[in-house]
């Protein structure tokens, strides 16, 4: 179809493009391997087949929080598969006249049908796009608009070129065995009678090199912008955490040479390749309650602005000048939205490319706090009371002797052979409200015969909000104490009735132990065979298994309805949502009312990532935003699983003056239910 000039300026612009696309992805790979080692390369094959089935299968769209945006990705994807095929047969049609991928036979002829369709698919998919952004203008496509508005062009030009050349095609060989109905229709429709072969065979050829030329444009322009998602998202898919989404890898304080992130070249490959896999939708912004409370940290500008630095400083970090980089904060980051997180994962959860957004947030506390001492004033005295006394309030570890005495419960020195531990916890041990929740798990275990047993003067505080904060170094010394504590006696199981130090028990510490070299191997095998249950666990297992008598539901007295808070501990980081329901459906009956978020979407009550312990300094209190969300949902029972929740619901609703609304954790829920007399 081509002449021989022609043939050399298409292999000319196929090399050009070539390049023009390779080069910035093998920069990037460059930046990549300079970035800190870590090991996601367990269980090839199940990360295989969770990436096959997100891509192609298209579940990284279709969440349920922007159908419509879903759809929309999914009609452009298929297309794009199909366009991508025919780009190939595009460029050999060139050299070799009339040549078609699949022949003339029916694969060939379906193909061509499917092509002719999805052209449409695409067109409609890339409209609705251009809707939203530049109509609808949501809030979470405030970035990106040049990248997207080029790129809707390139698609648009690319479709509109195909079928125009389809048509000229078509309108040449009328009788070729293909199924393109709609560029059939459309040369009947569009082309005069009386138009020559002549002028056909132009208009053929003046189609076939626009339609290269925004097909070649598109591609070159791709990893230029932010649309590397399609190559960068799918490997960010491939290489996930498989583990919890709460766990936080130990930092090794004997050998690691740096803290946390003080410069980019300090956060891994797989930090990098996140922020290369954004596709600035906003998921994450949308649902993140420091942005929703309208304070600076966005989870999505966190992601650009590392990707941008991370592109900015490339010759520095390719040839290996860690010395001439900047450091991250101020430059990058603001102390303020490094701050702001509460770790609930409510973005990590959205995101189609499973992007890590706290673990950056984390590191560049770890190195504020380990290598530059710098941390919310407010924070010091909580440091020096759990340096110094184990517990946030600084009061005397004795106290948890004296607690255990007054919930009437042996400690595990006086009864070594109690088949669980009841971990109290600091709340448990020291806050009012918390001892109530704890005076309610021992009356429920009593009434269902456990043998148990706490830890009294030898517990300390799990630590999670001093890792969370950025210390480590502190989180290690209380996580030694524990485990040691843990090692010398024999529980089979651990129970606790707070969220982030379940999440301790069963994600941190089993990960912590190959750096604690102060355990012997006997005390870690003995460690690692404690189970770790959550009251949720504990409460649904034994009301299920009818080890507890309940009063019937229907009984007078009872509230008609009630709604859940879930933790974003329990509920998000480990999965334990259907329990609470199970639970409250056997003590209520009926009158579950869900929140607008709930479940795995539910909203932060703002006291996670050890946010409880500091000041929120800007914007609407985080739990003030939750609670305008309960007192709407006119449910006067709100029913929690954590003590943090508890607090800060209870405090927000107060403020709010919703004194009408009660806040009780589920085990208070079940105790209150408790018969008299037990099975
Ligand atoms: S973990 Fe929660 S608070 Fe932190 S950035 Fe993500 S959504 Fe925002
Ligand atoms: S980080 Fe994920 S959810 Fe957030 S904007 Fe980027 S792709 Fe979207």
């Amino acid at each position: 179809m081509l002449t021989l000039v022609e043939k050399i300026v298409l292999a000319v612009l196929v090399m050009s493009t070539f390049v023009l696309f390779f080069y910035p992805v093998v920069r990037r790979v460059l930046i990549l391997a300079r970035l800190q080692p870590e090991a996601r390369f367990d269980s090839l094959l199940g990360r295989f087949f969770y990436t096959v089935s997100r891509v192609f299968l298209q579940l990284c769209t279709l969440k349920n929080e922007r159908p419509w945006t879903g759809a929309a990705h999914v009609l452009i994807f298929y297309g794009a598969l199909a366009f991508d095929t025919m780009t190939v047969n595009h460029v050999i049609e060139g050299y070799v006249d009339g040549f078609y991928l699949f022949g003339q036979s029916w694969p060939g002829r379906l193909f061509s049908a499917s092509v002719d369709l999805f052209s449409l698919t695409v067109l409609a998919g890339v409209v609705f796009f251009a809707v939203r952004r530049f109509l609808v203008k949501p809030r979470a496509y405030d970035t990106g608009a040049g990248d997207s508005a080029l790129i809707y062009l390139f698609i648009f030009l690319a479709v509109t070129t195909f079928l125009l050349f389809n048509m000229f095609s078509l309108a040449l060989h009328p009788g070729g065995r293909t199924w393109a109905v709609l560029s059939r229709f459309l040369a009947g429709k569009l082309l005069p009678e009386s138009i020559s072969v002549s002028a056909l065979k132009q208009n053929l050829k003046l189609a076939y090199w626009l339609h290269a030329l925004a097909v070649f444009s598109f591609i070159s322009y791709v990893p230029h912008s932010k649309y590397f998602h399609l190559f960068a998202g799918p490997v960010n898919l491939f290489f996930r955490k498989r583990r919890s989404p709460g766990q936080m890898l130990p930092l090794d304080l004997e050998t690691a040479e740096n803290f946390g992130a003080e410069k980019v070249v300090d956060f891994s490959w797989k930090d990098g390749l996140d922020a290369m896999a954004c596709v600035e939708c906003g998921r994450c912004q949308d649902v993140c309650p420091a942005f929703q409370s309208g304070q600076i940290l966005s989870p999505k500008m966190v992601i650009l602005n590392l990707e941008k630095h991370l592109l900015a400083e490339h010759k520095n970090i390719i040839r290996n000048g860690r010395e001439k980089l900047p450091a991250l904060v101020p430059r990058v980051f603001s102390e303020e939205e490094i701050w702001a997180c509460t770790t609930c994962g409510a973005c990590l959860h959205v995101c189609p490319f499973d992007i890590e957004h706290p673990d950056k947030l984390l590191s560049l506390r770890q190195n504020l706090v380990l290598a530059q001492g710098r941390f919310p004033a407010e924070l010091r005295g909580f440091f020096h009371n759990l340096e110094t006394y184990g517990n946030p309030w600084g009061l005397p570890p004795a106290k948890r002797a004296e607690v255990a005495s007054e919930l009437g419960v042996k400690t595990l020195a006086e009864n070594p052979q109690a088949e669980y531990l009841l971990w109290l916890g600091c709340f448990g041990s020291f806050d009012d409200r918390g001892r109530k929740i704890a005076e309610a798990m021992v009356r429920i275990m009593k009434a269902a015969a456990l043998s148990f047993a706490v830890l009294g003067a030898e517990e300390r505080c799990c630590g999670d909000s001093a890792r969370r904060l950025g210390n480590e170094y502190l989180f290690q010394t209380l996580a030694l104490n524990n485990l040691k504590v843990l090692a010398s006696y024999n529980p089979k199981g651990l129970i606790t009735f707070c969220p982030h130090g379940y999440n301790v028990f069963k994600n941190d510490y089993p990960a912590l132990l190959p750096v604690l070299d102060a355990l012997s191997q006997e005390e870690k095998t003995k460690i690692k065979s404690i189970r770790v249950i959550s009251h949720l666990e504990l409460l649904a297992d034994l009301i299920g298994r009818k080890r507890l008598a309940l009063i019937k539901p229907e009984n007078e007295g009872r509230v008609s309805f009630c709604t859940i808070h879930d933790s974003c501990y329990y509920g998000r980081h480990n999965g334990l949502l259907d329990q609470p329901r199970q639970i409250l459906r056997a003590v209520l009956g009926g009158g579950l009312r869900e929140l607008r978020n709930s479940g795995e979407h539910s909203f932060c009550c703002g006291a996670g990532g050890g946010l409880m312990w500091t000041e929120q300094k800007a914007g609407k209190r985080v739990n003030h935003v939750r609670c305008k969300e309960i007192i709407e949902s006119g449910s006067r029972l709100v029913a929690t699983s954590c003590p943090f929740c508890l607090t800060m619901l209870q405090d927000g609703l107060g403020d709010k003056g919703a004194d009408e609304f009660r806040v009780l954790d589920l085990a208070e829920i079940v105790s209150a239910a408790l018969r008299e007399t037990q099975p």
